[in-house]
C-alpha cells in the first residue's frame, strides 16, 4: 500500500468510525451469530496473492461486522462497560501510527516519562497516598499476578525468583467468596496453588467479614501455613460489594501481610469525594489495581497497578541482560522492569488525552449522571411490587429479580433465566446475570459512554415486557 492509498483509506475509515458511533444504536447489541458461523465464510488457508483493500474492507463489513457484540452501543449493559470515547480513540490513532516499542526510557523517552506524570496524576484524582506510583498493565489480571509474585519475593526475601518454591513454608492467600476468578488463577500461576486461596464469608452485603478472615489466619498459623497476602474487593464483580478496608488493613498490618485492593471497576468512582470513605486505611495497603477501560472512557487496554513499594515490585521482575542496557538505567522509569511483558504499547497517551480532554470535572459529571440513573432505576425496581433488589447499589450495578407470587418460588431462578434470554433475542439491550446466594440475579450496569438516562429506562421498560412474555410459561398450572 502506497502513502497515498493509505491517507485515503484512513480518511474513509475514519468517516466510516464516526458513522458507526452515530448509528451505533440502530444494530443488534449482541451479536446474533451461531458457533462457527464465521469461520465458514472464510478460507482456512491465507492468500498466496496480494489482494485489494477493497476486497478486505468488503469482508470486514460483511463477515466481521456482524460477528461482533457492540460494547459502545447505548443499550449494552453487561458484564462491566469497556467504555471508549472519542479522545481515546484518536489517542489510539497516534498510538497505532507510531508503532514505538516502549519497553524501556532508551526506546522512547516521551512515552515513559508520560506515563509517570498520567499514573501521578491519576493517583492523585483517586486520592491514593501521594508517596505511592503507579503504572499501566494490560488488565487486573496481570496486576493482581504482580501484586501476588512481589508478595511471594517480599515474604521469601527474594528466595523464590533464585530458587524456586522447593523448601519455602506453604503460603495462603485470602479473599472474599465473592471475590474475581482472575485472583485464583494468579494464585495458579504464582506457583502458591489454588488450594492455599482461603474463600472468607460475606455478610448480607457480600462483603468479606474481617471476624472470619482473621479467625482463617489464626487457623492457618496454628497449622503451620505462612499468611501472604489479602486481596479486599472494592466493587466486586457480582454485585459490586466492597470489604471493610480499613478493618482488612489493621489485621493485614498487624500480621504482616500484603494487602492488595482489586478495584478493577469501581475503582473510578474514587474521582468522587464523597466515594473516598471506602478506601480509609489504604496507607496501610501495598497494591491497587483499577481499569480506566472499564468505567474511565479510555478504551481497553489500560489498567493501572498502583504500589506503595516499587522497588520490590522492580526487584521481582527486574532482569538486565547486555542488550537492554542504557546509559540512563539509574535515571529514569524503565517500565519492562514493572511487570511481566518486555514489549509495550504507548497506553499513557490515550489516558493522558482523557484527562485533558474532559478534565476531572468532566469525569466527575459522567461519573455522578451514571450513579443518579442506577438511584432512579432502584428506586423504580423498589416500588414494584414483584421485583427485588438482590444487593445494594452503592455504584450503577442494579442487580434484581423478578419474583411474582403466581410463580413457585422454585421457579422463580428459571423464570429470570428466560427473561434474559428473551432480551437477548430482541437485540436492543445486553443485560447479563450473576447468583447471588443461589439467586439467579440479573445484571444491568446504568451507564456507559454512548448511554442516556432515557436507554435505561428503556432497558427497565424491555425488562417489564420480558416478565410480561415469560411469566405464562411459569405460573401455577
Ligand atoms: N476484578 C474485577 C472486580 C473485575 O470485575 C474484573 C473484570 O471484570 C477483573 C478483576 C479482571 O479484569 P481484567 O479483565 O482487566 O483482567
Amino acid at each position: 500500500m502506497t502513502t497515498e492509498e493509505y491517507r485515503q483509506w484512513a480518511h474513509r475509515l475514519v468517516d466510516w468510525t464516526a458513522d458507526y458511533y452515530q448509528h451505533l444504536g440502530e444494530l443488534p447489541v449482541k451479536s446474533q451469530v451461531k458457533p462457527g458461523d464465521i469461520l465458514q465464510q472464510l478460507p482456512s488457508s491465507p492468500p498466496e496473492a496480494p489482494e485489494a483493500m477493497e476486497a478486505i474492507w468488503e469482508d470486514f463489513q460483511s463477515v466481521i461486522l456482524p460477528g461482533i457484540t457492540h460494547w459502545q452501543h447505548p443499550g449494552f449493559m453487561a458484564y462491566f462497560p469497556a467504555s471508549a470515547s472519542f479522545p481515546s480513540l484518536l489517542a489510539e490513532m497516534l498510538t497505532a501510527s507510531l508503532a514505538a516499542q516502549c519497553m524501556i526510557w532508551d526506546t522512547s523517552p516521551a512515552a515513559a516519562e508520560l506515563e509517570e506524570l498520567a499514573m501521578n496524576w491519576f493517583r492523585d484524582l483517586l486520592g491514593l497516598p501521594p508517596s505511592w506510583e503507579g503504572v499501566i498493565q494490560s488488565t487486573a489480571s496481570e496486576a493482581t499476578l504482580c501484586a501476588l509474585l512481589t508478595a511471594r519475593e517480599r515474604a521469601t526475601n527474594f528466595h523464590a525468583n533464585r530458587h524456586g518454591l522447593q523448601g519455602q513454608p506453604v503460603f495462603r492467600v485470602y479473599a472474599s467468596e465473592q471475590i474475581h476468578s482472575s485472583i485464583e488463577k494468579g494464585i495458579k500461576i504464582a506457583g502458591l496453588g489454588s488450594e492455599n486461596f482461603v474463600r472468607i464469608g460475606t455478610d448480607e452485603q457480600f462483603a468479606l467479614q474481617p471476624e472470619f478472615l482473621e479467625a482463617a489466619i489464626q487457623a492457618d498459623l496454628q497449622a503451620g501455613f505462612v499468611p501472604l497476602c489479602i486481596i479486599a474487593g472494592l466493587g466486586t464483580t457480582g454485585s459490586t460489594a466492597v470489604d471493610p478496608l480499613s478493618e482488612i488493613a489493621a489485621i493485614a498490618s498487624r500480621h504482616g501481610i500484603w494487602l492488595h485492593v482489586d478495584a478493577a471497576y469501581a475503582g473510578s468512582a474514587l474521582l468522587l469525594e464523597e466515594y473516598r470513605p471506602l478506601i480509609e486505611g489504604i496507607e496501610l495497603a501495598d497494591s491497587f489495581v483499577v481499569n480506566p477501560h472499564k468505567w474511565l472512557l479510555t478504551h481497553f487496554d489500560c489498567s493501572s497497578y498502583f504500589v506503595k513499594d516499587p522497588a520490590a515490585l522492580r526487584r521481582t521482575f527486574e532482569i538486565l541482560p547486555e542488550y537492554l542496557k542504557t546509559a540512563h538505567d539509574k535515571e529514569v522509569n524503565n517500565y519492562r522492569d514493572w511487570g511481566i511483558p518486555l514489549g509495550r504499547r504507548f497506553r499513557a497517551l490515550k489516558l493522558w488525552f482523557v484527562f485533558r480532554a474532559y478534565g476531572r470535572q468532566g469525569l466527575q459529571q459522567m461519573l455522578r449522571s451514571h450513579m443518579s440513573w442506577a438511584r432512579n432505576l432502584e428506586r423504580k425496581i423498589g416500588e414494584h411490587p414483584d421485583f427485588k433488589l438482590l444487593a445494594p447499589v452503592t455504584f450503577n450495578l442494579l442487580c434484581f429479580r423478578y419474583q411474582p407470587a403466581s410463580v413457585p418460588p422454585e421457579r422463580w431462578n428459571d423464570l429470570n433465566q428466560a427473561m434474559l434470554s428473551w432480551i437477548q433475542q430482541q437485540g436492543r439491550y445486553y443485560l447479563s446475570h450473576t447468583m447471588l446466594r443461589g439467586k439467579y440475579a440479573i445484571r444491568l450496569v446504568a451507564g456507559n459512554a454512548q448511554q442516556q438516562e432515557s436507554d435505561v429506562q428503556g432497558a427497565w421498560n424491555e425488562v417489564l415486557q420480558a416478565a410480561e412474555a415469560c411469566l405464562p410459561l411459569y405460573c401455577f398450572a
